[in-house]
């Protein structure tokens, strides 16, 4: 009976013993999962700050650049213009095209861009009222007629009765053809292909008109839209000669800024979004 009643004693302690075992190993993995969870949280909760940091600096940086266009054109007040606007078309030696096919108008005997016939017009009209010798020479060309022009030139200069080589003795093809690019260009080369060209003058021979006249209609162009293309120190960067005749149309915005900073057309596309 003794024995009965210590094996008992010894089984119920046993059994204590387990269930503390039990307990025991119980709450340490509750502590566990407890920590785990809090970790979990805590990481999550970072994430979700680095997450919000990251939001908030691309905010901030789409703040910053947003702010720093609007400064930079704002303080520049560069035209909300792109390099693909019809009327910023590039066409020179770099910039060749092939027959554009503008919609054509006459004004004053002459085809010009349908898309600026009244622009043409009332510039024509503003430079009669400064001087009413002021007529068109030349407006839209194609490429065929730029073609047969640039070759009546080339030969002219090769025969010495040309604009440059006017000494009446015989000079190389290759001399002529340098002698030409001066004042004329290359089929597909002259923006006279757009019908944004206009040719303007009191005379009919190149740079021969009264400076003062070009400097008045020069001033007014850009009322109109156009600008004097090729100007005095701006061969760099266009390519041809001065030319005291030759107008481009560009728009009022476009002409009126360029006017203002001093930049050839090349110059002002460079500076414009595609
Ligand atoms: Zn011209």
């Amino acid at each position: 009976m003794k024995k009965n009643k210590k094996m008992l004693w010894s089984i119920f302690a046993l059994f204590i013993v387990l269930i503390l075992i039990i307990a025991i190993g119980w709450y340490k993995n509750q502590a566990v999962f407890t920590t785990q969870t809090k970790t979990n949280a805590r990481l999550s909760s970072s994430d979700q700050n680095q997450t919000s940091e990251k939001s908030s600096s691309s905010k901030s940086s789409v703040r910053s650049s947003t702010s720093t266009s609007t400064s930079s054109s704002s303080s520049s007040d560069l035209p909300q213009a792109h390099q693909s606007d019809w009327d910023l078309i590039i066409v020179n030696k770099n910039n060749p095209k092939g027959e554009l096919n503008p919609p054509l108008a006459q004004v004053d005997g002459k085809d010009v861009n349908a898309r600026i016939a009244q622009a043409a017009a009332a510039f024509l009209a503003a430079a009669k009222s400064i001087d009413p010798d002021e007529h068109f020479i030349s407006g839209y060309r194609s490429v065929a007629y730029q073609s047969q022009l640039y070759n009546m030139y080339v030969a002219q200069e090769m025969s010495g009765d040309g604009t440059v080589n006017s000494t009446g003795k015989e000079i190389s093809k290759a001399q002529a053809i340098q002698n030409v690019n001066t004042y004329s260009q290359p089929a597909g080369m002259s923006e006279h292909n757009t019908g944004l060209a206009i040719d303007m003058s009191t005379v009919d021979s190149l740079n021969a008109s009264d400076p003062t006249v070009v400097q008045k209609v020069m001033a007014i162009a850009p009322h109109y839209g156009f600008i004097l293309h090729f100007q005095k120190g701006m061969e760099a960067s266009t390519g041809v000669d001065y030319e005291d005749w030759h107008y481009r149309y560009v728009g009022v915005e476009n002409a009126t800024y360029m006017t203002a900073h001093h930049l050839s057309l090349e110059q002002y596309v460079a500076l414009l979004p595609k």
